[in-house]
């Protein structure tokens, strides 16, 4: 059963080229309604856990150290069919393979520095919400 909702990460890359405005314009225009939304910054324990499910590939170190390398916009995003759509939204995890239009093909420089995170699963929205959001946080 689909929650409608997913969650984000505005990454360090699109964080310091000054692209919060245009990333949560773009994902305003296409129908998501924040839930739940900070700027913060992830320690490099932090990273490592949100990001345990790639341990074993061999860029998580790099992965890492790029996710907490400077701040980041997380939210909780809500939308019919959220999780799938939003992955329409941001496009392919390499931007020089992501269609026109695309979040990462507009801000993303590289496939390791690609200007946002969207969840896989509405199993993973979940838990990747739960990460950063306390009930009390959402709306
Ligand atoms: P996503 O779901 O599109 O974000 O892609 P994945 O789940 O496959 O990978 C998670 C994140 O790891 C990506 O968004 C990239 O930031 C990074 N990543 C993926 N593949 C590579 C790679 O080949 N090299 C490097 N350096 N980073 C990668």
């Amino acid at each position: 059963m689909t929650t409608n909702r997913t969650f984000t990460m505005i990454k360090p890359d699109a964080v310091g080229n000054g692209y919060i405005g245009g990333i949560l314009k773009m994902m305003n225009e296409a129908g998501f309604r924040i839930v739940a939304m900070k700027y913060t910054k992830l320690s490099s324990e932090m990273a490592g856990k949100f990001y345990e499910v790639h341990k074993d590939r061999p860029f998580y170190g790099e992965l890492v150290e790029f996710m907490s390398s400077g701040p980041i916009v997380a939210a909780i995003l809500e939308k019919t069919n959220a999780v799938a759509d939003f992955r329409t939204l941001i496009g392919a995890t390499d931007p020089t393979k992501a269609d026109a239009g695309t979040i990462r093909k507009t801000y993303a420089k590289s496939i390791s520095a690609n200007a946002v995170h969207g969840s896989d699963s509405d199993e993973n929205a979940q838990i990747e919400g739960d990460f950063f959001f306390s009930k009390l946080e959402r709306f």
